[in-house]
């Protein structure tokens, strides 16, 4: 699909939930663009890669065709898409990364009033989403015949106009459920924001576009929860201060002049709560400091 290029070119959501995190993440791969008066084609500045600006359901679309390389879309919407391919075809696109914001579920969900036993029974029930083939598939691998009916919008409010019996939607915080008397029940899918692209793989300039924006990205997201950690103590709390940071990296450990003070830095790959710091402390780390890693090269 497509003819052969010697830019890349990826598409993100226009406004919405993904639109800054996603240049936010592209910004952080060292991608910037000039501003196009349209503001729908950003010409790529620092790197062959242009941004394409559009709704995020056209983003499976605009990969299958081939007018995009790459786009930045939820798990959802991705594979919504590529469920509606009939048997024995394949989607042209898939998701190469997770990216790791925009998460939800994809979940159903069921009056608040029903029981346990009512809502494990789906058996000739309407539920309402507008993720048909992802529902009727979920349906079919656990032998459930149950009615889908396809809304685009306010499927949350399908079970009080009676249009349908419980939902399936994305659900992130549960607070439009409950304000709808609603509850989760089962989950569908566990999505987040993914990178998406082709199956195949491109036969010019734009494999190695790809290539190096691909080994930037996994050092950005491998880095995403790093923190550099560095505190003072006496010698003799090493070995214990140590044990309370087995995702440290390399730590470093100096001896502070003239004392049995030493000084130490390590990164940290997990994430470093307050009650990390205060077991460290408890520990015997003093002056204790965390900060962003920005860029690393192991
Ligand atoms: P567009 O105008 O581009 O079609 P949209 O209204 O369809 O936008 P958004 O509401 O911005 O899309 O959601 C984009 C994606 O964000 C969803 O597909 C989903 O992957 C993710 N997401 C994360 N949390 C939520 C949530 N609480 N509700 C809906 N989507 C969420
Ligand atoms: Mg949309």
């Amino acid at each position: 699909s497509g003819a052969m290029r010697e830019r890349v070119r990826i598409a993100i959501q226009k406004s919405g939930r993904l639109a800054e995190p996603a240049r936010a993440l592209l910004s952080s791969c060292g991608l910037s663009w000039r501003e196009s008066r349209d503001r729908l084609f950003c010409h790529g500045d620092s790197t062959p890669i242009d941004l394409l600006l559009v709704r995020d359901d056209d983003i499976p679309g605009l990969l299958a065709e081939g007018t995009c390389d790459l786009g930045i879309v939820g798990r959802n919407v991705l594979l919504e898409r590529a469920s509606g391919y009939g048997t024995g075809e394949v989607p042209p696109f898939r998701e190469w990364r997770g990216l790791g914001f925009g998460a939800c579920r994809l979940a159903l969900a069921v009056p608040q009033a029903w029981s346990d036993s009512q809502a494990a029974a789906l058996d000739g029930l309407r539920i309402a989403t507008s993720y048909p083939a992802l529902v009727s598939q979920w349906l079919k691998e656990r032998g459930i015949a149950a009615d889908v009916v396809t809304l685009s919008g306010s499927v949350e409010i399908a079970p009080r106009l009676g249009t349908a019996d419980l939902i399936c939607d994305i659900v992130s915080s549960g607070a439009t459920l409950a304000a709808n008397q609603l509850r989760a029940t089962d989950i569908v899918l566990d999505s987040e924001a993914v990178l998406a692209g082709p199956v195949a793989p491109f036969g010019d300039a734009r494999a190695e576009i790809a290539g190096l924006f691909l080994r930037r990205l996994d050092a950005v997201l491998g880095l995403r929860d790093s923190k550099l950690l560095m505190f003072q103590t006496d010698s003799a709390n090493v070995p214990a201060l140590m044990a309370l940071l087995p995702d440290a990296e390399r730590p470093t450990v100096m001896q502070v002049d003239g004392t049995d003070r030493v000084a130490l830095q390590a990164v940290c790959r997990g994430t470093v709560t307050w009650q990390r710091l205060e077991d460290l402390k408890r520990a015997g780390a003093d002056a204790l400091l965390v900060l962003p890693v920005e860029r690393m090269l192991a």
